[in-house]
């Protein structure tokens, strides 16, 4: 069956009594070498980088299972995390060749994810490729980011290979001087380096969105390559310094920080040797790593 033949997925859609649901962000691929190429993007990198080991893969939105299905071929597992009630007996009728996938109903982002790899995938080597929804890209990347690390520093993910918007992906792989440099890109820049690989053109989803769209692939770094001492901390300090862009780095900070006077703020700012009127844009995750782990300081004291 090809699921990207839009009288497919029409038929599949009407036999189920269900249809596209804007509120999920579905919008289904109907070229089939898209997802085939996704899912080489991901599986290449994935055996790159581990030869020997049993190899797995987590999809978030299997939709009918286009992606699906071509990530089934190439991972030894693949488990795909599925919101939409309504898409689950589609998915048991288009995955029903495939023996090494499972498919969850749940929302994505209401896992407890460590458990849910723990569970599913204990001895597995991971990665995460999606099309992901619109509505909660920075949300479910984050939440894989913020979970990617076990306590010995190594990353439980090898890559994770999204389809997002084209200017979130302009976002994820910006370089710190550019004016597309933000909070989610500071975080990726702690774990990981993003790669943009292709665009897609609206013409290739049911429906077409109104903008292209971008893959990107998030390799994580297997050994850390910044440390801090708290990483909540590395990621409220990031938020908090981009949470209010035009203002400066110890405006935005004194905003976001209660607990702490903007006195302190300003002391720690000098004393890490910054500008006093610097905007949190400028600084490097290097930068942000030092400022995280004063922080943390000052709120143990
Ligand atoms: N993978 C399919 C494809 O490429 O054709 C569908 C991609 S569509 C852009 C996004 C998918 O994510 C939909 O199937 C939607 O129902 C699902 N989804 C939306 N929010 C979700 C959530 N919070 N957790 C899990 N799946 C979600």
């Amino acid at each position: 069956m090809n699921l990207c033949d839009i009288s497919t997925v029409k038929k599949l859609m009407s036999k189920y009594g269900t249809g596209t649901k804007k509120g999920f962000g579905q919008n289904f691929l109907i070229n089939e070498e898209v997802p085939y190429n996704i899912a080489c993007e991901s599986y290449n990198y994935h055996r790159q980088v581990n030869k020997n080991s049993k190899n797995a893969v987590i999809e978030i939105g299997p939709g009918i299972g286009s992606l699906t299905s071509e990530l089934c071929r190439a991972y030894d597992k693949v488990i795909a995390v599925e919101i939409d009630k309504s898409l689950i007996p589609i998915l048991d009728e288009t995955l029903a060749e495939f023996d090494n996938v499972e498919v969850i109903n749940a929302d994505f982002l209401k896992l407890d994810l460590n458990e849910f790899l723990e569970k599913n995938l204990g001895e597995c080597t991971i990665s995460v490729c999606a099309n992901l929804p619109y509505y909660i890209t920075t949300p479910i990347i984050m939440a894989l980011l913020e979970n990617a690390r076990c306590e010995n520093g190594a990353s439980k993910f090898t890559s994770i290979t999204v389809m997002v918007q084209k200017e979130v992906a302009l976002r994820l792989c910006a370089d710190s001087k550019s004016s597309d440099y933000g909070a989610i890109t500071a975080s990726i820049n702690y774990y990981g380096e993003a790669k943009k690989l292709f665009d897609v053109t609206p013409d290739n989803f049911l429906p077409a969105p109104k903008v292209t769209s971008s893959v990107v692939r998030i390799e994580l770094y297997d050994e850390p390559k910044y440390k801090v001492q708290n990483e909540k901390m590395l990621n409220r300090v990031i938020a908090g310094a981009f949470a209010q862009r035009r203002k400066t780095l110890l405006n935005s900070l004194s905003s976001s920080f209660s607990e702490l006077s903007k006195e302190k703020i300003a002391e720690i700012i000098t004393r890490l040797g910054f500008d006093i009127n610097i905007r949190g844009e400028r600084l490097s995750i290097g930068d942000f790593c030092m400022l995280a782990d004063e922080f943390y300081k000052e709120s143990n004291k």
